[in-house]
């Protein structure tokens, strides 16, 4: 044991992580609150090095957000538009003229809260791209190295459920060894409401695997607690439609994310429960499917032009916390990802001497959230990635989707 922690006020805590024993809800909100960050980052570290030894993962990947019409209004979320209302019904296969030409384009909404009123009124800023775009999006990626697609949008009120079956399709017939990670709980349950006559979440789930679909990312998870789930996102699916999709996919051997949208209403003590949760989880699916989740995502809430910015969001210190916290909380699941998108790639470097061992990936184009200032163009190459983890002091592992070592032609 180091003196550091011999002499820290979480000493009993040290002692615990260094024996690999589990750490409870008291501990959690402990390490939380804590003014001895630094034995937080060695405890974290401990654990990371535990699975990983010096190991940190990447991996060259293509993030593909299909449309940003949405039927609810997620009040941290600065990605959705409304349908718009003079849309033709059932254009689903072809983007609507209003699609953004330039997928590029810079967001122009000024980040005060009149913003929303100017964005509902913008029905021009809505998108969405039609299957054949998509597939060669993904062949793009495909051909520059990408071994993973991640795709998600929001919940589109007339695209049909072909849409989504045409896609992967689409993708596996172009690049058959691209792994489509796709469609988060919440986009699977809005599935199993757009079909006719309804499927269950089985079987949209099998439908979809048989189209091509992978594994599953992790959003839509926020914070599993009834009082921000009605605060911050009322309509949205809760805790019991997220893990009851998470838990069909792991029955099924569909692998998964999980991700924790922290910063903005909730308690430190529900952040510690929704880790908890994601543990009890994993603990299940550990022991009983033949799937679980790979990586926990801990989300950095961005205010920017969200019903919510009038909050301040994580500082970089929370940001820290928050990550140091995942990885001694969910200590059943494999990795913890900082995705440089939220916590911005200089801090997610930090993180790895914080509990952090995945850094994602490439991701090229981002729509979901945009830092003031930044378009959808988000991207680190693999060059960046790797020198951030060298000056860390570990070692760029590239990966698949599963957390394979990948080895470039
Ligand atoms: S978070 Fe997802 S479901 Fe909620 S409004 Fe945004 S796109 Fe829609």
């Amino acid at each position: 044991m180091s003196v550091i922690a011999e002499t820290s006020e979480l000493a009993d805590i040290s002692e615990m992580v260094r024996a690999g024993e589990r750490l409870s809800f008291a501990d959690g909100v402990r390490l939380f609150r804590t003014r001895d960050i630094h034995t937080l980052g060695e405890l974290a570290t401990v654990a990371r090095e535990r699975l990983h030894g010096k190991a940190a993962y990447y991996n060259i990947n293509r993030h593909i957000n299909y449309s940003n019409i949405c039927v609810l209004r997620c009040k941290f979320c600065s990605f959705y538009r409304p349908f718009p209302k003079d849309a033709p019904e059932n254009e689903t296969k072809e983007p609507r003229a209003s699609a953004r030409a330039n997928h590029d384009r810079e967001q122009a909404f000024p980040i005060i809260d009149e913003s929303r009123k100017l964005k509902l009124a913008a029905p021009s800023d809505t998108y969405e791209l039609s299957v054949d775009q998509i597939v060669a999006r993904a062949r793009e990626a495909h051909e520059h190295g990408a071994t993973e697609v991640h795709i998600v949008g929001g919940l589109h009120p007339t695209l049909p459920f072909d849409y989504y079956l045409d896609m992967c399709r689409g993708i596996k017939t172009a690049c058959p060894d691209l792994h489509i990670k796709a469609f988060t709980a919440i986009e699977i349950i809005h599935f199993t409401r757009i079909t006719k006559p309804r499927l269950s979440i089985r079987e949209v789930l099998e439908q979809l695997r048989e189209a091509g679909l992978d594994s599953l990312p992790g959003g839509g998870a926020e914070i599993f607690d009834d009082r921000v789930h009605d605060e911050a996102y009322k309509n949205k699916v809760g805790e019991k439609g997220w893990f009851d999709v998470h838990r069909t996919a792991h029955e099924m051997g569909i692998f998964s994310n999980a991700t924790m949208l922290y910063g903005h209403v909730e308690s430190i003590e529900d952040r510690v429960r929704h880790m908890i949760k994601l543990r009890e989880h994993q603990d299940e699916s550990l022991a009983s499917r033949a799937a679980h989740f790979n990586c926990v995502v801990p989300l950095s809430f961005i205010p920017d032009d969200s019903d919510l910015s009038h909050l301040p969001g994580p500082t970089g210190l929370d940001d820290l916390r928050t990550l140091a916290l995942a990885r001694l909380m969910c200590d059943n699941i494999p990795h913890i990802k900082a995705f440089w998108i939220m916590q911005t790639p200089k801090l997610a470097q930090v993180s790895l001497n914080w509990g952090v061992d995945d850094l994602d990936g490439t991701v090229v184009w981002y729509d979901i959230t945009k830092r003031e200032g930044h378009g959808t163009h988000q991207e680190l190459t693999v060059d960046k990635i790797k020198r951030l983890i060298i000056e860390a002091g570990y070692d760029p592992t590239e990966r698949d989707t599963l957390y394979r070592p990948v080895q470039q032609k």
